[in-house]
């Protein structure tokens, strides 16, 4: 349908938005068309996009702005995907008339048909389906030779009130297991080590078919010979059962890593974002944690500045920081997001008060991750090693708390698993060598 077309796609937000690109990218390179590197040589220009933060969209309307003339001169079809397509709809179509297609995710399998129709009618597709709709990955498309991602479950009922999520992907929907464990097996055969669970929510996981939930889904992947590691996020904190907590440490390909959103450390905060537990809660499901995997890595994301931050409620978030250590954080700064509740609050942090506050954490956090990073220097790690580090003359990869190693060898290394002597530490990565 396709055939001499080339594709380009430009990638914006989460893990979930670089998996659903690698679907796109395997929809239209089944359908004839071929993949380049650069929007100047490409037919079809397709940007996938996030919605979170209000800045992700700001930076989306500023690169759609710089491809204006390349649309125009060329005449490439110009597609717009993901959470801002489905949000934003046709408000996008009239900010930048030259778009030609603006979908959202749950329509991604129309894509072949809308782009080899001889007369492309500018379109907005963006109803939700109820049912899980299989979009298989060809391996040529997956980002990495040794880690893939497995999408496991979309959508969100949570409704926290900051967060356009459930507006953007909908209720939950939940893959089948039997579809799962068959995308690993494939992606095992093929030479995959890892592999990272995805969804919105995923501690909520249950099979449709048997009602299975996510501990089943990881012993089942777990039996799998090739596969040596499995990760999955986003846990919310309120579904995450002491269950799961001895599954992750009973089950030894499952990493003793775990990314567990806080959002704040102030009660009166967390209930105004309606996100169903306590600090205290969070803080036991953190023991549970720690006293079952001391060595585990911790990540989590904070936003600085929600309507009625007080200094008081800040102080809770960073003193949160300190007792939990965290190997790594998200945090950005409150920013209301179109149709969530908390949009409707006042906000009333003001902006040089919410970058002090946001430098404040991050300053410290950084230096949190310092001294743990320390700590391992002159361990031997297993490190998942993904390739040439940006440096070029390194190779780098990720641990089991997925933090990055940059190492060196006298050996050429494949992409695969290593062990690295840990040789030196920053804050946000750290170096090694091959271990002999
Ligand atoms: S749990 Fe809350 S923050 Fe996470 S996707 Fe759902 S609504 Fe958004």
């Amino acid at each position: 349908m396709l055939e001499g077309k080339k594709f380009f796609i430009h990638t914006f937000g989460c893990q979930m938005n670089l998996n659903d690109s690698e679907h796109v990218a395997s929809l239209l390179s089944k359908s004839g068309a071929s993949r380049t590197d650069s929007p100047e040589n490409s037919d079809i220009i397709l940007i996938n996009t996030c919605a979170v933060r209000e800045k992700s969209v700001e930076k989306l309307f500023s690169y759609l702005g710089r491809l204006k003339d390349q649309k125009l001169n060329k005449g490439s079809v110009l597609v717009c995907l993901g959470c801002v397509a489905q949000l934003y709809r046709e408000k996008l179509l009239s900010k930048f008339p030259y778009l030609d297609l603006v979908v959202g995710p749950a329509k991604y399998q129309e894509l072949p048909f809308l782009l080899s129709r001889p007369c492309l009618e500018p379109a907005v597709l963006s109803h939700w389906e109820k049912k899980w709709v299989e979009l298989p990955i060809s391996p040529e498309v997956r980002e990495s030779q040794v880690s893939a991602y497995i999408t496991i479950m979309e959508g969100c009922n949570n409704f926290c009130t900051f967060c356009v999520v459930p507006f953007t992907r909908g209720r939950e929907k939940y893959r089948p297991l039997r579809a799962i464990i068959e995308e690993a097996r494939q992606l095992a055969e093929a030479g995959y080590l890892e592999v990272q669970l995805l969804g919105q929510n995923v501690n909520s996981y249950l099979d449709p078919e048997s009602g299975a939930d996510l501990t089943v889904l990881l012993e089942k992947i777990s039996d799998i010979e090739q596969i040596k590691w499995i990760r999955f996020l986003t846990s919310h904190p309120k579904n995450f059962s002491l269950e799961m907590a001895r599954t992750m440490a009973s089950l030894k390909k499952v990493c003793h890593q775990l990314h567990l959103p806080v959002q704040s450390g102030s009660n009166r905060l967390l209930a105004s974002m309606n996100r169903n537990y306590s600090i205290e809660d969070y803080l036991q499901k953190i023991g549970w944690l720690k006293s079952l995997m001391p060595a585990i890595s911790l990540s989590t994301d904070i936003i600085v500045g929600f309507p009625g931050e007080t200094d008081d409620d800040f102080g809770q978030t960073m003193r949160l920081i300190e007792q939990v250590k965290y190997t790594n954080i998200f945090s950005f700064r409150y920013s209301p997001r179109p149709l969530t509740r908390a949009a409707r609050l006042k906000d009333d942090v003001p902006e040089e008060v919410k970058i002090e506050r946001l430098i404040r954490l991050q300053r410290r956090q950084k230096e949190i991750q310092l001294e743990l990073n320390n700590k391992m220097i002159g361990q031997k790690q297993k490190v998942l090693g993904l390739g040439c580090s940006k440096k070029g003359n390194l190779f780098t990869g990720r641990n089991e708390g997925y933090q990055v190693v940059n190492f060196s060898s006298s050996q050429p290394v494949k992409p695969g698993l290593v062990e690295v002597k840990i040789t030196g530490a920053g804050a946000y990565s750290l170096r090694g060598e091959v271990s002999t």
